[in-house]
């Protein structure tokens, strides 16, 4: 048996269990149905088939997961840092345990390539750590002395969390948005994609098993306008961390404002990779065309405008093409696949759209541009370049949030720096110079919350990550996730028997 064929009897094997009945809500520690029956069906992008049936929650199971949240809320904000340490590390090892399972089961659900996915849960297991080993710390504070006077402050979680997840990467990104909310203390309402909700199911079942205390974790799929919505809108919920579409995030702040939300955006992008003339220019491609096919391009922070030094255009846009016609598109379980369908045939449907305004914007598509007949007729796209792309074009302005790439030309230093600026969004940017005081320069006046220069994302989980403008409100990783997800209280100590003003007597 080839290794394509082993992924897919495992695969099947994996999601036989979500074939039968309806995947379940997780309420208070328990499996249960939508209050009122309903379900939806999700569809796998390799074949369109169906690959299960999801409960659909609506406003009365938020409302329940909210109140069994909040029950469980006081316990687990008051159990020591060390013991959520402990547990938060008993999900990680049972993640990896079970890490080929999400990872087969995650391909199926998204079309993401298998090459990708097998690390992405383990990655979701490297955030557990990460934040596991930082509760113990989390609720310290600093200690702030005036003549008279010593501060001490100190931070509390907030509260129970809503977390609501998009469908690209989402076993990864909900570990990333779940976990320093836990590791804080607080417990949580996961709402996650309805077109990728499987592998939430399983981490919850995971988390549970590996000793979360019930209710700790609460799990309700639906869709966005009736789950998300209620989800944004509840009382009883501090907080809402979410992942996904620019447009999404405003209306969450609108429903949000009544009960005065609190809340914290990881948006969309349309972010440059700057190639100067004097770069390394073979590593400069291969990053560029690493950061726009992998993950079929479905990624936050894809490189998705190549802005090249006008006197080596030709050539780089050249080599950029040459790779994205080699890369090899394909069922997302064969271990040589590098970009699978994409996630539904709406999204294809949008992604495809801008094949046809690129032409009629004069741009040219020098690499794919087209749809591909892939193993089962999903929803395959060539991995596409545009070249000849001016700044205020569809094709550059949009997020397409596929494996296509607009390039366009730049003569000089700040007409790069203009056209990397103009656009509404401001998630990450790309640099590559062999000339450090101009990297300085450029890193300076690049409107985006992470720029890399001379590498591809190469994500340090300390680091700060978030976006600018539309990409974004807040920043995760490190310190800056407890920062969102506690409250950090001033306790002033008279430290003399200074002179209180008398206002009478
Ligand atoms: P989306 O905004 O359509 O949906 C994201 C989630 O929001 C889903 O769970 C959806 O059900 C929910 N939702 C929709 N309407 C809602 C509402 N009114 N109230 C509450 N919840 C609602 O995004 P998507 O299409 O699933 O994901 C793709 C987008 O996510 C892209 O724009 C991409 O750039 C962005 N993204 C950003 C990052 C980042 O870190 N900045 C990471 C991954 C994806």
């Amino acid at each position: 048996m080839s290794d394509f064929e082993t992924h897919l009897a495992k695969a099947e094997k994996y999601l036989a269990r979500f074939r039968e009945g309806v995947v379940m809500n997780q309420i208070g520690g328990e499996a249960v149905e939508a209050a009122d029956g309903d379900s939806f069906e999700t569809i796998s992008p390799v074949d369109l088939k169906p690959l299960a049936r999801v409960a659909r929650g609506k406003a009365a199971d938020i409302d329940r997961a909210a109140k069994a949240a909040k029950a469980a809320f006081p316990a687990w904000a008051a159990i020591s840092g060390e013991e959520r340490k402990k547990i938060l590390h008993k999900v990680a090892d049972a993640i990896v345990a079970r890490a080929e399972e999400i990872a087969l089961v995650e391909c199926m659900d998204t079309g993401q390539a298998y090459r990708f996915m097998s690390k992405a849960a383990l990655r979701g297991a490297e955030n557990f750590r990460f934040f596991a080993d930082r509760a113990p710390a989390a609720r310290d504070g600093a200690a702030l002395r005036k003549a008279g006077q010593l501060n001490v402050t100190s931070r509390s979680p907030i509260g129970p969390v809503g977390v609501i997840t998009p469908w690209n990467t989402p076993f990864m990104l909900s570990t990333w948005k779940i976990v320093p909310a836990l590791a804080a203390g607080c417990t949580i309402v996961h709402k996650p994609a309805e077109f990728s909700p499987l592998t939430a199911r399983l981490l919850v079942e995971i988390a549970e098993e590996a000793g979360l205390p019930k209710g700790v974790w609460n799990l309700v799929n639906g869709f966005g306008e009736d789950a998300g919505k209620a989800l944004t809108e509840h009382p009883d919920i501090k907080a809402i961390g979410f992942v996904g579409e620019s447009r999404t995030g405003s209306m969450i702040m609108r429903q949000g404002a009544e009960t005065l939300k609190r809340v914290h955006f990881e948006l969309g992008g349309k972010n440059p990779v700057i190639v100067f003339a004097d770069a390394d220019l073979e590593r400069a491609a291969d990053a560029a065309v690493f950061m726009i096919y992998s993950l079929n391009g479905e990624r936050c922070t894809s490189s998705s405008r190549l802005l090249v030094e006008a006197s080596i255009y030709e050539e780089f846009t050249r080599k950029v093409a040459e790779k994205a016609k080699a890369i090899k598109v394909g069922h997302p379980l064969d271990p040589q696949t590098v970009v699978g369908p994409l996630i539904h045939p709406s999204h294809e449907k949008k992604v495809l759209s801008y094949f046809e305004i690129a032409r009629e914007e004069g741009a040219t598509i020098a690499a794919g541009g087209e749809k591909v007949e892939g193993p089962g007729g999903g929803c395959y796209v060539a991995p596409t370049l545009f070249t000849g792309v001016a700044n205020d074009m569809r094709i550059a302005q949009e997020e397409i949030f596929g494996p296509v790439l607009s390039a366009i030309p730049f003569a000089t230093e700040e007409q790069a720096l203009n056209v990397a600026n103009d656009v509404a969004y401001g998630l990450t940017g790309y640099v590559w110079t062999a000339d450090i005081t101009r990297a300085l320069r450029v890193t300076d006046a690049l409107e985006a919350g992470m720029i890399w220069v001379n590498s591809e994302n190469v994500r340090h989980l300390p680091t700060p990550f978030g976006g600018v403008k539309s990409s974004g409100i807040g920043r995760d990783g490190g310190d800056w996730s407890f920062d969102f997800y506690m409250e950090t209280k001033n306790v002033a100590f008279a430290t003399e028997a200074h002179k209180i003003p008398k206002l009478a007597g």
